[in-house]
């Protein structure tokens, strides 16, 4: 098996810290394959976002939870169905209602079990905290959002569309301005692409900048990443700004028809050098292949639309 350089991916939920009344966040303390966790109160209920990799840290998410709840009921919610964000949820069943978006509940079904074997070969301490783990199935699945009533508080459970992952959904507190992004933003980081060709090419650049077009545009006062320091709105912005630079400087490349491994190599350099201080430079060249990818399919719809035209005017 793989060597797994890195700190054991488990949650530490000793380091939770209240960000607002009522809603504390387990925060992963830049440690690999650890998300950032949310607990979010109301007078009758209390929601958790994400779950941490595996049973046995969903396990220690759920007794922290359940501790915090003190006899409220309890949901969970998962920002999408990455391994760390949702291979846990089994260890709520029973105990908390799940609540998932419908692209999100497809993901889990079609890709957990591919995604399982290939996080379970990333290294003994990441297969440690597999073992054991149960695709879960959400106990509520709904189509365009999901209004979640804590009890004088309203959580907002919102689907973006298509980016990072088919099923990517954002948490809203709105009463105290505090937005869950989960990988569509990270703090000290790049950009997360899980970018797999041909097993997985889901993740999008372009639907991505959109949605973060959208998020920074939005008053959110507290913005919790899915990995990294919690920030504020310009959490959102840089993410935006350096997600479309990325498409600009990968697309200008490739216009002048230079090879992606130049273009890869190109970027990269321009990344690191912007950037120096944020970890996870290999997502640099995934996001690139992603673009390059959608560069080649706008490329290929613009000249049918051409061909299109050039038959309508014949007629
Ligand atoms: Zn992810």
């Amino acid at each position: 098996m793989a060597e797994y350089p890195f700190p054991d991916p488990v949650v530490e939920t000793s380091g939770a810290v209240e960000i607002a009344s009522d809603l504390v966040v387990v925060p992963n303390q830049d440690v690999d394959l650890v998300p950032n966790i949310g607990v979010i109160g109301g007078t009758h209920s209390v929601l958790v976002v994400d779950t941490g990799l595996g049973p046995r840290n969903a396990a220690q998410v759920l007794a922290f939870a359940a501790e915090y709840a003190k006899g409220r009921r309890l949901y969970l919610t998962t920002t999408h169905f990455h391994p760390e964000h949702a291979f846990g949820a089994q260890v709520f069943a029973g105990e908390a209602t799940y609540l998932v978006n419908r692209a999100q509940a497809d993901d889990l079904a079609q890709k957990g079990a591919g995604y399982l074997a290939m996080f379970t070969q990333l290294g003994e301490p990441v297969a440690r905290e597999l073992a054991g783990t149960q695709l879960p199935t959400p106990d509520v699945v709904f189509d365009d959002g999901y209004e979640l009533d804590l009890g004088g508080r309203t959580v907002r459970l919102r689907p973006t569309g298509r980016a990072h992952s088919r099923g990517d959904q954002v948490v809203t507190v709105p009463d105290a301005g505090v937005l869950f992004t989960g990988d569509l933003a990270e703090a000290g980081q790049f950009a997360i692409f899980p970018w797999f060709p041909p097993h997985d090419t889901d993740v999008s650049g372009l639907r991505w900048i959109r949605v973060m077009e959208r998020l920074a545009a939005e008053p959110h006062r507290v913005v919790v990443p899915g990995h990294g320091g919690i920030g504020d709105a310009r959490l959102l912005a840089e993410v935006r700004d350096y997600l479309s630079e990325l498409r600009e400087q990968t697309w200008r490349r490739r216009d002048s028809a230079m090879s992606e491994e130049t273009v890869v190599e190109e970027v990269r350099a321009l990344m690191v050098e912007r950037h120096p201080e944020w970890r996870m430079r290999e997502w640099i060249e995934r996001g690139v292949g992603c673009l390059c990818a959608e560069h080649e399919e706008l490329a290929a719809h613009e000249a049918r639309t051409e061909q299109d035209a050039e038959h309508a005017a014949d007629a």
